[in-house]
């Protein structure tokens, strides 16, 4: 039996050094968890932005993701959720500190991880099926032909195997996210980085896309970083729930979502836990609100 943990918790001493894991309360008959698929190291981001005094965005982030986890980061708005992505991207480095990637430092963006967020980027003038393609054009080494054939697994995959020749304004909002999840996915990367991938979909899609990407997690093992500002989205689908202070953003808390899978948002389990979660974020997104209507 799967040993309960829900709503560990752990405080981090803002400043300190010590990489930022859950206390683990591992059943002697758990798997041990791996190496860290991605870790990060003492991350900080400041911005220039014009100003005398550049902006700090993200401050002394230690984190580390083990390959097939499902880490929710969670904040309030202007935290540096995004910032943390684009790093791990490596579409930015950071001012201090370095993100590793198997042990790799991450001087780049590479084909081990990929980032999708809330404006999709696919093209319109191109079908499902191309645009799904388009995503494995350049440093995979794939042939048309194995390219074609990856197009139709992911878009099996999501369930879009009927639509490969439609176009995207043909699309409901909800599927035209599943066709970026499965571009994505068709390049095969270790680790997807969303960023609010369903912030604008209504309730029952966001539902119904929750489930979906839950079960392809399950069965791809893909490491997901995912970042939102729901909570109970977070709870929904995350193994550990990490909360980021207002900025600069820093690792508040972090919390094990021990709930037993496939989760609903309706859960009462998942609606108590997300209740404490919010408990600690809504402090921040008070002070983010102080900060705004000071301007
Ligand atoms: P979040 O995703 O949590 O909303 P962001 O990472 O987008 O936060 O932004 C964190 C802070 O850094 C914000 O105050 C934002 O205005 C600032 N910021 C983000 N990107 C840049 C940039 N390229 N140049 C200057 N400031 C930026």
């Amino acid at each position: 039996m799967m040993q309960r943990l829900r709503n560990s918790a752990v405080h981090h001493g803002f400043g300190a050094a010590a990489v930022a894991r859950v206390a683990p309360v591992v059943p002697i008959d758990e798997a041990p968890l791996g190496p860290p698929k991605v870790r990060l190291e003492g991350i900080t981001q400041r911005y220039q932005n014009g100003s005398k005094t550049p902006l700090t965005a993200i401050e002394n982030i230690n984190l580390e993701i083990h390959a097939g986890e499902f880490l929710c980061i969670v904040g309030p708005s202007g935290c540096g959720k995004s910032t943390l992505l684009h790093m791990i991207a490596g579409l930015m480095r950071p001012s201090e500190g370095e993100v590793w990637i198997d042990e790799r430092r991450v001087e780049n963006t590479g084909t081990d991880r990929i980032l999708i967020f809330q404006e999709l980027g696919l093209f319109p003038w191109l079908t499902v099926a191309e645009n799904v393609e388009f995503g494995m054009r350049h440093g995979m080494g794939l042939n048309k032909q194995e390219r074609r054939a990856r197009v139709a697994q992911y878009l099996k995959l999501v369930h879009l195997g009927q639509f490969a020749d439609s176009y995207i304004h043909q699309l409901s909002g909800g599927m035209r996210q599943r066709v970026a999840l499965a571009r994505a996915l068709a390049t095969e990367p270790d680790v997807l980085l969303m960023d609010e991938p369903f912030a604008a979909l209504d309730a029952q899609t966001r539902d119904l896309l929750h489930d979906e990407l839950e079960r392809i997690w399950a069965e791809t093992g893909r490491t997901i970083i995912f970042v939102t500002h729901n909570v109970r989205e977070a709870v929904r689908l995350g193994d550990r729930v990490v909360v980021l202070t207002f900025r600069p953003g820093r690792v508040k808390r972090e919390f094990n979502v021990d709930l037993p899978r496939p989760r609903s948002l309706e859960d009462p389990e998942v609606a108590l836990t997300a209740r404490d979660i919010l408990d600690d974020l809504r402090e921040e997104i008070d002070k983010s609100l102080e900060v705004e209507y000071a301007k």
